[in-house]
């Protein structure tokens, strides 16, 4: 165990309760009841006496935010919108940035705004700060690692922003106990990440260099914070279950400015609420312990596309993956996904974990055999094949080519991602819907209704089978961690998390671009919603994971969190009942009017 780690940690927490009282203040929006948040141009609004207080309370780290492209719509010709733009399709270039985010928005949804100001935070004391000066000054506060979020819950106008960016700590623990756990929980391999550190941090310094596992996401961009309160699903969740099923500890700072310790031994209701409760609603994460374990030797996958001939050729394809899924892939070792395509195409991009080639090419060839013997239905498009190879490089950009480094002076090797999510660095959401699919549709009996489903849905937009978002076929060990989070119990006894997706190019302000068709954007959503209701038709009350979601979803503390909700609610009124952590859809929101500036219920 890292000693230095934790003592840092630890010897800030004295040191933060001599933080100047700011309760004066708070008086004048009444205790414990906000009625209505300020923006700059209320009367309510700080004056720059006490901004400048409150930067030298953060060490300086206080900035005035400006929009992701501000140099562009003042200087278009100069260097600096050059720069911005030639940068645009890199992810770690856009969390680099105070307002980027990785999406430009959503249609009729949320556009991306800067905040007013930023408290670029550096130690938990930065985010105390920040967070008393929030709650004092009733502003709308907005937390934020790298700007992931789909449904923008990481930027707001009029806003104060705290971003963990630069927190990016990452250290190894050979025996780690969570604080006040020491006689109830053995000594376990682990990690901690300060909340600015993405995966690829953790999965550069835990497999790559040190022979180990650790879950967290596919995109190697995404934030720790954000995503293990997501619940959070990589690549090989069907083996190893969520990330927030591994989180063993938090430190965070809640809406009193505590900086508190969430664990199974201290404040247990807040750590549970913490694994898949949602980004944004508890209080601003600092610091993740993360259990690893042993790595499988092997990771690899099946990929190739098919294009049916016919709808009918389709058809049968699709019913004949089904029923190969069901016999030889609903298990621990496949995950990622296929999509099925109004052309009649069905992409494989799954992934495998402890297989070797020759196993692969076993388990696959009966269904490439089906495909090759029928070429008047089936015209191989893409290769199919499959194999594995050193699970240790998968994360390596020096071995692994499907990575893309972060080219940037001065940045160079420090981050890469999958060639394969280059398409939604920028993207611009037209609709976006997800379904958990139960494995009961998978019996033989219920296979035809399923297959129907999917390829009545094909017929209006591409239909993405998530495999690894969905945990039904893990093993009981990995089901038992996950059914002690937060998340939907839905993700249990699902086979698979249905996405139907869809958006075009960046569109943030700023950016040189023609007019969007606004009329080919909605007839784009529709199409969404419209396959979305097939796929509704079978699994009416489906639920949906709460960061690759609907932004309209209506019945959404069901679709996100079932039976969990009223628990996640009553701990949200224990530990935030002023609601100053308030995001679009997240726990206590519906008290709040759509922006999260005015309290909607009595109190
Ligand atoms: C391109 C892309 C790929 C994705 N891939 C995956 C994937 O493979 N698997 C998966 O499960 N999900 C995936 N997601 C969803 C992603 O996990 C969530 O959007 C996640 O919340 C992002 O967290 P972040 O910190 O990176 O982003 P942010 O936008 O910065 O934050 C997201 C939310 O978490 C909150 N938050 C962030 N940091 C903190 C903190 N320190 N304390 C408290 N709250 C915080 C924010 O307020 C916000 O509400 C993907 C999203 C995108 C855009």
């Amino acid at each position: 165990m890292d000693r230095r780690f934790l003592l840092r940690g630890a010897a800030a927490l004295p040191w933060l309760s001599l933080l100047p009282s700011l309760a004066s203040a708070q008086a004048t929006h009444g205790p414990g009841c906000t009625r209505r948040r300020v923006r700059p141009s209320d009367p309510g609004w700080p004056d720059n006496a006490q901004w400048e207080t409150l930067k030298s309370q953060v060490g300086g780290q206080l900035v005035k935010g400006t929009a992701l492209l501000a140099a562009c719509e003042t200087a278009p010709k100069d260097a600096a919108c050059a720069q911005a733009l030639s940068n645009l399709r890199n992810p770690f270039y856009l969390q680099d940035q105070v307002s980027g985010t990785e999406v430009s928005g959503w249609l009729d949804a949320w556009t991306p705004a800067p905040s007013a100001y930023c408290v670029d935070a550096r130690t938990p004391a930065d985010v105390v700060a920040a967070v008393n000066f929030a709650r004092s000054h009733a502003l709308r506060l907005v937390v934020k690692g790298t700007g992931h979020s789909y449904l923008g819950t990481s930027n707001a106008p009029d806003s104060l922003l705290v971003r963990t960016h630069a927190m990016r700590n990452v250290q190894l623990h050979d025996a780690f106990v969570p604080m006040g756990c020491d006689a109830h929980v053995s000594p376990a391999p682990a990690v901690s990440a300060q909340a600015g550190a993405v995966w690829f941090d953790l999965y550069s310094a835990v497999t790559t260099q040190a022979g180990r596992y650790v879950q967290g996401g596919g995109c190697t961009s995404v934030g720790v914070a954000g995503l293990v309160q997501s619940g959070g699903f990589g690549s090989f969740s069907k083996a190893h279950g969520t990330a927030a099923a591994r989180l063993l500890e938090a430190e965070l700072v809640t809406a009193d400015g505590s900086v508190r310790i969430a664990n199974a031994c201290t404040n247990p209701d807040l750590y549970w609420a913490l694994k898949g409760g949602g980004g944004g609603s508890w209080g601003v994460v600092t610091r993740l312990t993360l259990l690893t374990s042993d790595l499988q030797q092997f990771a690899g996958g099946a990929v190739g596309k098919v294009q049916a001939k016919s709808p009918d050729a389709f058809q049968r394809l699709i019913a004949r993956f089904i029923d190969f899924y069901h016999e030889r892939l609903l298990n621990p070792h496949w995950g990622e996904s296929v999509k099925l395509s109004p052309e009649n195409t069905l992409t494989l991009s799954l992934v495998s974990q402890g297989l070797d080639t020759p196993t692969s090419q076993a388990l696959w060839q009966p269904f490439f055999d089906w495909i090759t013997a029928s070429p008047q239905d089936f015209t191989v498009s893409e290769r199919l094949r499959t194999g594995g190879f050193a699970a240790r490089s998968w994360w390596d950009p020096d071995k692994n080519h499907s990575l893309v480094r972060d080219q940037r002076a001065g940045e160079a090797g420090t981050h890469a991602w999958w060639d394969g999510d280059q398409g939604q660095v920028g993207a611009y959401l037209h609709g976006y819907d997800s379904l958990w699919l139960p494995v009961s549709l998978l019996e033989p009996q219920a296979q035809r209704r399923l297959a129907d489903a999917l390829f009545a849905a094909s017929r209006h937009k591409e239909v993405e089978l998530h495999f690894n978002k969905g945990l039904a076929g893990a093993s009981p060990e990995v089901l038992a961690a996950t059914r002690a989070t937060a998340t939907n119990p839905a993700v249990l006894e699902a086979f698979a998390l249905a996405i139907i997706a869809d958006g075009e190019g960046p569109a943030y302000r700023g950016f040189p671009r023609p007019a969007m068709d606004l009329a080919a954007a909605h007839e784009d959503a529709r199409a969404i919603d419209r396959a979305t209701a097939e796929l509704k038709r079978i699994v009416p009350d489906a639920g949906s994971y709460v960061s690759e979601s609907n932004f309209f979803n209506e019945r959404w503390q069901m679709a996100y969190w079932g039976s969990n909700y009223q628990r996640l609610r009553a701990i949200k009124d224990k530990y935030d009942p002023d609601g100053l952590f308030f995001v679009h859809h997240g726990v206590g929101s519906e008290d709040w009017s759509a922006d999260g500036f005015v309290h909607t219920r009595a109190c």
